[in-house]
């Protein structure tokens, strides 16, 4: 896809937290404190789109937070129970809830912004 004369690829913008219109905007402010939540802009700081189109718009990122997290979790419990077999199992779950709490701030700011990607206004 071509926005001016600048690529721009899905997979990158969602990555990077763009705006969906103009892809070059910031969804959410950055720099702020990593034991918080994310904090959303209400629109884009250079097109003017609009983030929060009305309450409960982002009810449906709950299920792709959701999607995200099992999977990591899934992943995370095979890498462990298969790259160290003698581990316990209280172990294993205990890893998968460690990393599912240390992504649970990316998977946030990802379901949204992969959310605002497939269902733009
Ligand atoms: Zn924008």
């Amino acid at each position: 896809m071509k926005n001016g004369n600048k690529k721009t690829n899905f997979l990158l913008d969602v990555l990077n937290e763009k705006c969906p219109k103009c892809r070059q905007g910031y969804v959410f402010k950055q720099n702020v404190h990593l034991l918080k939540l994310p904090i959303m802009n209400d629109k884009c700081d250079t097109c003017n789109y609009r983030y929060d189109r009305e309450p409960g718009y982002f009810l449906g990122a709950m299920y792709i937070s959701y999607g995200l997290a099992v999977l990591q979790g899934v992943i995370t419990f095979f890498i462990f129970h298969y790259s160290f077999p003698s581990l316990s199992t209280f172990f294993e779950i205990v890893m998968v809830i460690l990393v599912m709490t240390i992504l649970g701030r990316k998977n946030y700011k990802l379901s949204r912004v992969l959310y605002i990607h497939i269902f733009p206004w």
